[in-house]
């Protein structure tokens, strides 16, 4: 390989003995290249002043013009002293640079300048730190530092390095990428990340520098899950026109984001490797149809498809629908299986998997027990993953003949990005819902507005709507729960009667009991549906646009998120009403921020900042790795571009050719170790 000089050893730096290699060394910084990647953490405004206003000792910017020839003299071993004198309005001042003899050619007479350092006002004289070559509004970088090592030494050293070695700075990031997301050059990323001439300059250099990082990690985990994946890979050889009619023929136009998402796992399904991807979408955001679609294609390659739905209603829910979006392609068959199943029928629906005569199987736990054999099942799908274990899905992963996996949840992080971040997953997002949807309102009402809070569904209902009723969670027994909303159910009936009427859902009821109450309510042959929190993931009635929630403040953020999920679904005004008097501060502040957002990504980062930030992601088992200028947070979406155009580098022909990019080959070779978690 190629020695660029880069990675030159810092201690050929002027001015690096024993004792600031050591220091430069603890802060992670060996070669040339770590340190000119070791960026400001924020930057301090710098408004350019004149000299009769600024007190002694003060760090000042001072511009002008250059009023005298400069002067270098040396003295001692290596040291120098740069002197000329800037004309900043009428006052004249004296400069001084010391060590920094390279910027005598840089500075002429009569050249307008501004200069950064300490003035002394005794002397009419500044004590220059940094030449900023145009005028400028002011930036100067602040350096994360050690006690061993000042911030001025570091940004010394990274002028230093800069002026030496800038002109070996190649771009890591192909140019195709660098257009494409109007990314600058690595060259100008890295000299204004240190030395911006506007805070314009600073954002377009953080976020290609935040683009890098992400861009480098995700080529090295692709590079990893390729070795990792090849030898059980296989293809799901999909018939591509048949799948584009069947798309055509959906009861509604996929939106944008349904569209990509749609592409990126038929993509996988058809690369020789094994798919592990989570999709990710907020509530209502219409994961469902996009799963619906990958499985058609599977079994147009005459592969089956399983899918396991955390509880027995989705599940069920699930087979109804996946059997109408294939109700008009006679030949698919599509089965339920739950523990519910009888004997008789589970037993044929086991040997018709084994055929191949069942294509799609829906199914709960039940799906991953020891009997069940497939014929050829080419793709497991896992709805509300965040349901099940790892170990539940690796179960359903190590059925059959190593099926490719698709995971779908609405929980945006921190799991999520565990997930991300582990590398166990691709990640594909789901961010926009289908068009005509409106956000649905939210209203914080104190549990004596419980009548108020009736009435105002009672008027929806009135207008054709449905409603659900969310009952107190008492998280002591289940037995209260659903004493609790057996009550709740009885009075209400008795109060709306005889025009609405009622129904109760509850963990307690058989499956079958479930699978009516649901069916009937969907039908509109009650309007109100009073419920404990089996209702919470998933369940699909657009028609229903009131949800009300009892004792909201029982519940967590996103928990308040999935139940809200439930309203929302069709194209009408949809309402929650949550009813709480909470007495914390935490729960008064979630009652707020449901108020507030209606976007889970949102809530999401909410519940970590009020949570605190440290409880999720400090702990270092979380896996995710450290960033330095990227936020895999607040940059998610960023992270997911950086993972796609990784991917694609990667899997293209080109990857010779990228090969011969010796830059970005050297710099995945040094920098692997960097991240943990990787091998
Ligand atoms: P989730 O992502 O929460 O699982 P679903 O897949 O259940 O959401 O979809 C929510 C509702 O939106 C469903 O009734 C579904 O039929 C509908 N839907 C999905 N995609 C679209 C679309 N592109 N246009 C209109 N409605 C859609
Ligand atoms: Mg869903």
């Amino acid at each position: 390989m190629e020695n660029s000089g880069l990675t030159t050893n810092i201690n050929e730096l002027d001015g690096v003995g024993p004792k600031r290699l050591s220091a430069l060394n603890n802060l992670g910084i060996f070669n040339v290249g770590d340190l000119l990647e070791y960026f400001p953490f924020r930057y301090d405004d710098m408004q350019t002043r004149i000299p009769s206003t600024t007190k002694d000792g003060e760090k000042v910017t001072f511009s002008g013009i250059v009023s005298s020839e400069p002067v270098l003299t040396r003295f001692g071993y290596k040291k120098t002293r740069l002197n000329f004198n800037v004309l900043i309005g009428h006052e004249n001042i004296k400069v001084t640079f010391f060590n920094q003899p390279w910027l005598q050619k840089e500075i002429k007479r009569e050249d307008p300048i501004a200069v950064y350092g300490v003035y002394d006002a005794n002397r009419a004289s500044l004590a220059g730190i940094k030449v900023l070559t145009t005028q400028v509004d002011g930036l100067n970088g602040i350096y994360p530092t050690s006690k061993a090592i000042k911030a001025k030494t570091i940004q010394d050293l990274i002028e230093q390095a800069f002026a030496k070695y800038s002109d070996q700075i190649t771009n890591l990031i192909p140019a195709i990428i660098q257009t494409k997301y109007r990314l600058v050059d690595r060259r100008t990323m890295i000299h204004d990340m240190h030395f911006p001439q506007s805070s314009m300059a600073v954002s377009k250099a953080k976020r290609t520098a935040a683009f890098e990082e992400f861009f480098i990690f995700q080529v090295n985990l692709q590079l990893i899950k390729l070795t990792k994946t090849k030898k059980n890979g296989r293809i799901i050889n999909y018939d591509n026109l048949a799948v584009k009619d069947f798309i055509a023929k959906l009861p509604f136009e996929l939106t944008t984001a349904q569209k990509k998402v749609v592409n990126e796992i038929a993509y996988d399904l058809k690369r020789p490797i094994h798919m592990n991807r989570l999709l990710q979408g907020d509530v209502g955001s219409g994961k469902t149809v996009v799963a619906v679609i990958e499985a058609y294609a599977t079994i147009t390659a005459n592969m089956q498809v399983a899918i396991m739905a955390p509880t027995e209603i989705l599940a069920q829910q699930h087979a109804k629908s996946f059997g109408n979006f294939f109700a008009k392609s006679n030949d698919i068959r599509v089965e339920l299986l739950t523990s519910a199943t009888k004997t008789k029928e589970r037993r044929q629906i086991l040997a018709d998997l084994l055929t191949g005569e069942i294509d799609v199987i829906i199914g709960t736990h039940a799906l991953i027990q020891n009997d069940i054999e497939f014929h050829n099942l080419g793709l497991a799908i896992i709805d509300e993953q965040h349901r099940f274990g790892v170990k539940q899905r690796a179960i359903l992963r190590e059925k059959g003949m190593n099926p490719d996996i698709l995971a779908m949840t609405a929980t945006p992080i921190p799991r999520t990005l565990a997930i991300t971040a582990y590398g166990e997953m691709d990640v594909s997002l789901i961010d926009e819902l289908p068009a005509g949807r409106q956000p649905i309102k939210t209203k914080w009402l104190k549990n004596e507005d419980f009548e108020q809070a009736i009435e105002f569904m009672r008027t929806q209902i009135n207008k054709g709507a449905q409603a659900y009723i969310v009952a107190p969670l008492i998280e002591e027994s289940e037995n209260l729960d659903v004493q609790n909303a057996t009550a709740i159910y009885e009075n209400l009936n008795a109060y709306l009667a005889p025009k609405i009427k009622v129904g109760l859902l509850h963990g307690r009821m058989k499956n079958s009991e479930k699978e009516h109450v649901m069916a009937e309510f969907k039908a509109n042959m009650f309007q109100v549906l009073v419920a404990t929190t089996v209702i919470e993931v998933g369940v699909d009635v657009p028609n229903a646009t009131v949800m009300l929630i009892l004792d909201a403040d029982r519940f967590g953020l996103a928990q308040l998120h999935q139940l809200r999920g439930r309203v929302g679904r069709g194209a009408k005004q949809s309402y929650t009403l949550l009813l709480a008097d909470p007495k914390s501060q935490y729960g008064k502040q979630r009652m707020a921020i449901m108020t507030e957002t209606t976007n889970g990504f949102v809530l999401a980062q909410k519940d970590l900042e009020l949570r605190g930030q440290g409880d999720i992601l400090g702990n270092k088992q979380s896996g995710i790795p450290d960033f330095r200028i990227g936020d895999p947070i607040a940059d998610l979406k960023m992270m997911e571009i950086a993972q796609q155009e990784a991917i694609q580098l990667i899997d293209t022909p080109n990857w010779d050719s990228v090969k011969s990019n010796q830059a970005l080959v050297q710099y995945l070779s040094e920098r692997m170790a960097r991240y943990r978690n990787l091998d």
